[in-house]
């Protein structure tokens, strides 16, 4: 390497120069893990289109031992990525409606991915999905319930709002987006609506910031749980609050699940992938604490530095089990 190459600045995954080698840090020595959030694509571009990124992707999930996938991936991805990875991957139908599309589009969207036979359905229903945000009750989605749970789908995965950042810079516009809070009510609207289905918030509820909040829905709802995923958002902010968040996940473990939020795209490396997986076992399972290799521009739009402190939480090895593995072994197919 040319010694301008090595002064550039450093790639997003890496802005600490850290050596990802280094994981003498990591405790966990239970059963191989699953990551109940990623979206394992085949790849459309480039020089790497097809199931390379797939490939490099689980190569490295491997290497943290994570032995299963849940992806969400494109209803055409499934059968390839089926017959070349088998039970390395699961499906989840990944629900998405642009606000002027008819309802109609969602339910065959969805009927393809009943017809792969997924494992679960998910609600992309972030403030930047607009008219089909949580902020609005839609028809289509309570239809869309139904007729999963009609064809055996028990499990709903939901993006519900976003990191309070965004909506101090982004979501400004009360009457385009709504307040944080007009999310949850939608949210738990759904959840009454739908008492018997499983669902799984992801990225920490979407609330990382606020654990107390997090701590009173899983009071209110026994069938609500929230996976670990979104690793810049989660890092930044159960570092903030570790001993707050280490508390409410060692009294609700069998309520959280690990998830990487992982996606294959054309050209990523594979210290991309790398770099989540480390900090995302970094932060749960040591007490690790130092500047997040991985750059956050969240973070960095309000301070000096290009990303935050992570502190480990170091949960006790049984709860570990749970969130890694026991809990998604409970609540999704097998
Ligand atoms: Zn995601």
């Amino acid at each position: 390497m040319s010694n301008a190459v090595e002064q550039a600045s450093p790639p997003e995954y890496n802005v600490t120069r850290l050596d990802f080698a280094g994981r003498d840090h990591f405790r966990y020595g239970g059963p191989p893990l699953i990551d109940v959030h990623a979206h394992v694509w085949v790849t459309r571009e480039g020089p790497d289109a097809g199931l390379a990124q797939a490939e490099q992707f689980l190569a490295v999930a491997q290497e943290f031992d994570v032995e299963r996938v849940w992806t969400m991936c494109p209803p055409e991805d499934i059968p390839p990525l089926r017959e070349r990875f088998g039970p390395r991957l699961g499906f989840n139908g990944f629900m998405i409606k642009k606000p002027d599309e008819p309802d109609e589009a969602a339910y065959r969207l969805l009927d393809r991915f009943l017809s792969q036979d997924v494992g679960l359905i998910k609600f992309w229903a972030s403030p930047r999905a607009e008219g089909d945000s949580l902020f609005r009750d839609v028809p289509w989605r309570a239809n869309v319930i139904r007729r999963a749970w009609a064809a055996g789908v028990r499990v709903v995965m939901v993006h519900v709002a976003d990191p309070d950042l965004l909506f101090q810079h982004r979501y400004t516009d009360r009457d385009r987006y709504g307040t944080k809070a007009d999310h949850y009510a939608g949210l738990e609207r759904m959840i009454q609506e739908f008492p018997d289905v499983s669902w799984i918030a992801a990225h920490m509820g979407g609330d990382p910031e606020n654990p107390d909040h997090l701590e009173k829905l899983l009071g209110l709802y026994p069938n609500l749980s929230f996976d670990t995923s979104a690793t810049k958002w989660q890092v930044r902010e159960m570092s903030l609050h570790s001993q707050q968040m280490k508390r409410l996940i060692c009294r609700y473990p069998d309520r959280f699940l690990f998830g990487s939020d992982l996606v294959t795209r054309p050209g990523l490396s594979r210290d991309h992938y790398f770099s989540r997986y480390w900090c995302q076992r970094t932060l749960l399972e040591s007490d690790w604490r130092g500047q997040s290799p991985i750059e956050d521009p969240d973070w960095r739009r309000e301070n000096a530095s290009a990303s935050p402190t992570l502190v480990g939480l170091n949960l006790p090895a049984e709860v570990l089990e749970l969130v890694y593995r026991g809990n998604a072994r409970r609540l999704l197919p097998s």
